[in-house]
Order: C-alpha cells, then structure tokens, then sequence
C-alpha cells in the first residue's frame, strides 16, 4: 500500500492516521548550478521520506515545494532566476496550519523533514506555535535536515580531501550524488562545472553584492558526485531515519 497521502482516499488515511508518523517534507524551489534542477530541495527530501515512511508505517503529507530565502552562502542568494522563496512568516503560518490540521484528524507523532538548509529556525518557529496552540501532552514532533543525518564515517569516505562543510555543500558533491541516483534522468552531467566559492566574505552583506558567488550557482566542487556515491549516502540517511523513529515514537 501507498505511504503517500495524495494516493491515499480519506478512509484509508482515516485508519492510518492515528497510530502512523506523519512525515512533512519541506524542500525549496531554487537554483542548483547549470547541472541540477530548481526541484533538488524537495525532488529529494520527498523521496527521502518515502523510503523512511516505508520501513515505519508511515503517511508522507504532500511535500511543501517552497522554502526560505536562498543566502548567499548557503544557496547562492536570491539573485538567480528560478529561485523562488517565502518570506519567514509565510513559512511559519504554512507549516504552522498544516501541522494542525494533521493533528485535526488525530495524528500525533511527526517528523518534519527538512530538505533545505535555510528552512531550519522558521521550521523550529512553526513546530513551537503548534505544540502552543494544540496545548496537548501526547503531541511529538522531530525535525532535522538530511545533512545532519549523515554519518561522520560516510563524509569522511566521500570527501577524502576534506569536507567543504554543508553549508557549502550546495549543488555539490551530495546534491549531485543523490540527484544521480533519485533522477538520473534530470542531471545534466556534461554541463558540471568544476567550482567552489572561494570570494564569499566570512560575513553577509545586504543586498548581496555582485561576484561573490561563482556564476554558476555550484558552492562546492561537484565532479565527484555519482550515482554510486548517491546509493551510499541515501542508504545511510534511510537507516539513520528510521532508526530516530524507531527510537522517538
Ligand atoms: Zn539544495
Ligand atoms: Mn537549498
């Protein structure tokens, strides 16, 4: 059986909602270089949480496909064409609703999957107003994105000359390795370019300057990101998943 809500008629989901996790994929529609597609944020936090939701039972909400603000060094900025982003309060309310309403149809237990980087503190703003509001003592939600998940062993193999840091991991070597193996048929491979910022200041600088981010939107090298790398790291990030569910429901 499905694990998708959209594929799911009402009864179905009727019986399942009560006893079921409910993952919430948040992603972001943006730039990812020359190579990838405006999708990357949310084509793979959506799959991701398919292939946790399976091993657990559990109900995948229709992925939200908007996200915060691109930053210069963590996504290249807002200046892209393509990238397409929310203000913080929009966020907060979107998830905010949708998190009551799911809990509306008696669902209690929920993971906020969070495929974006920038999303990060408006998602933990979100989370708070619902567990206000609600005002009940069996709601619990947990909440991480994907990059926090890996394990320090599997980085440490994928990036024997040092690990850039995952801010920085943008359009690069993890995005393009999942992205091989989620859809190879949306990776542009001979258009990879090999690239890193190295003019970003240590600071930001409002409204973002031209030229410190490479023109092509990639923050980090991505040559080295393949498909087999892509398999590593996602069987990884599964098994990490599913046992912080395991452990916390
Ligand atoms: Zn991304
Ligand atoms: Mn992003």
């Amino acid at each position: 059986m499905t694990v998708l809500m959209s594929e799911m008629t009402w009864d179905e989901y009727e019986k399942k909602v009560k006893d079921s996790v409910i993952f919430l994929p948040v992603g972001a529609t943006e730039q990812h270089g020359y190579h990838l597609p405006l999708g990357v944020d949310f084509y793979q936090i959506e799959k991701l949480s398919e292939l946790v939701a399976e091993n657990v039972n559990g109900i995948v909400a229709p992925t939200i496909q908007y996200g915060y603000k691109s930053q210069p060094h963590s996504g290249g900025g807002q200046i892209f064409p393509g990238t397409t982003s929310l203000s913080a309060q929009t966020l907060i309310l979107l998830v905010k609703d949708i998190l009551l309403e799911f809990i509306r149809h008696g669902a209690t237990k929920f993971a906020v999957m969070d495929g974006h980087y920038e999303n990060k503190m408006f998602l933990a703003e979100a989370i708070d107003l619902v567990l206000k509001e609600a005002n009940r003592d069996d709601i619990k939600v947990v909440k991480c994105c994907f990059t926090d998940m890996l394990d320090e062993e599997v980085v440490t193999k994928l990036f024997p000359n040092g690990f850039p840091g995952y801010d920085l991991e943008h359009a690069a070597l993890i995005e393009t390795a999942m992205m091989c193996h989620f859809y190879p048929n949306l990776v542009h491979k001979e258009k990879i370019i090999s690239e890193q910022a190295d003019n970003l200041p240590r600071y930001e600088i409002f409204p973002q300057p031209e030229g410190i981010v490479p023109n092509s939107g990639v923050l980090a090298d991505p040559i080295h990101g393949t498909a087999a790398s892509g398999k590593i790291i996602i069987e990884n990030l599964v098994k990490n998943y599913v046992e912080m569910i395991e452990t916390e429901f």
